[in-house]
């Protein structure tokens, strides 16, 4: 292997910079040559292309977003645009790829290697989470600590009140950073997609709080919940109690962005450094991950059929200390 293009894909997330410096980095350390894909598959099936060095990447690490952008390609997901994305590669020499993205953006480097044995390794990056076969996603440790630092503030506002708050955090069908942000956070109560709800059970328990002359209490919503966003479980509870003067914020997009954490910055560079030195020794169809703080891989098969759990514990512990 001697050229890889790097890109980024989906939504971004605060890291994928970092990542992106330790790929063009690790690359020109083992003597390779890296070409950025700007826009993810939009540009790689345009051909939006740059050439790296150990410049380009300088003063990125501790920004968020991302320096090559970010796309959605509905032409990527038919037969006939990933044609048009390989001849591309083709023509630029490329002969291998390193992916910043989600599950959606693992599955189209899988479908590349697929139809046009384009080797590649994917590294996870997303706030969410919710990749299999690894403990971290870039990103997510960065939006968990800005959900934790504005349920702090709500806090404030809910104390001098007493006010229910309802806040709901980003994470789509995973309840990642609503049971981390909501133990970091102090929540009375954490609503996620894997556990299911009872509006009656929450309204029993926050009752309890407020007979216990509980002045505040926050309750986390992960927006992918089955008993519905924030909005419509605050007014479920509201048609259920007049005991509490409610409010709701959605923090959305905010959680996107920021400079990212030491952690995020040392787990892309770990990641970055280690999906150049995987290409290099043969591996492909595989994602880099991290388990128990070592770098492993996982081929696309093993890992993408699977759902990625909550950590059994975090649940447990949620539930002892909002009592
Ligand atoms: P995030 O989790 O942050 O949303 P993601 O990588 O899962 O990131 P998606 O929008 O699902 O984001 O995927 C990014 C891109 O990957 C899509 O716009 C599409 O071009 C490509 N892609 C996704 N799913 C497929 C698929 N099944 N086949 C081919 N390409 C796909």
């Amino acid at each position: 292997i001697n050229r890889i293009g790097v890109f980024t894909s989906g939504g971004d997330a605060p890291g994928m910079n970092a990542a992106i410096r330790a790929v063009v980095r690790a690359g020109i350390f083992y003597n390779k040559e890296i070409v950025g894909i700007y826009r993810g598959y939009e540009g790689m099936i345009e051909g939006d292309f740059e050439e790296m060095d150990v410049r380009s990447v300088a003063n990125i690490l501790q920004r968020g977003g991302t320096m090559l952008k970010s796309a959605r390609s509905k032409e990527f997901r038919t037969p006939e645009g990933r044609q048009k994305a390989f001849d591309q590669l083709k023509n630029k020499k490329i002969d291998a790829l390193i992916g910043i993205g989600g599950d959606g953006s693992f599955t189209g480097m899988h479908y590349l290697f697929l139809e046009h044995a384009m080797p590649y390794i994917c590294i996870p990056g997303t706030i969410d989470n919710d990749i299999p076969g690894t403990d971290y996603t870039i990103g997510y440790d960065t939006a968990t600590n800005t959900a934790v630092e504005a349920i702090d503030k709500i806090r404030d506002t809910a104390l001098s009140h007493n006010r229910l708050f309802f806040i709901e955090v980003m994470g789509r069908d995973s309840g990642y950073i609503a049971i981390n942000s909501g133990i970091a956070g102090g929540a009375v109560s954490i609503i996620i997609p894997e556990e299911e709800t009872s509006i009656d059970e929450l309204v029993e328990k926050l009752n309890r709080g407020g007979k216990k002359k509980k002045t505040s209490s926050l309750v986390i919503v992960a927006e992918g919940g089955k008993s519905g966003s924030a909005m419509e479980i605050a007014q479920k509870v509201k048609e259920k109690s007049s005991y509490f003067d409610t409010k709701v914020t959605i923090l959305g997009h905010l959680q996107r962005g920021g400079s990212p954490t030491y952690f995020d910055r040392v787990l892309a560079s770990k990641m970055g450094v280690a999906a150049v030195e995987g290409l290099d020794q043969g591996k492909t169809d595989s994602m880099v991950g991290i388990s128990h703080h070592d770098i492993i891989f996982n081929k696309f098969d093993d890992i993408m059929n699977q759902p990625k759990d909550i950590h059994k514990d975090d649940l447990r512990i949620a539930k002892i200390l909002s009592i």
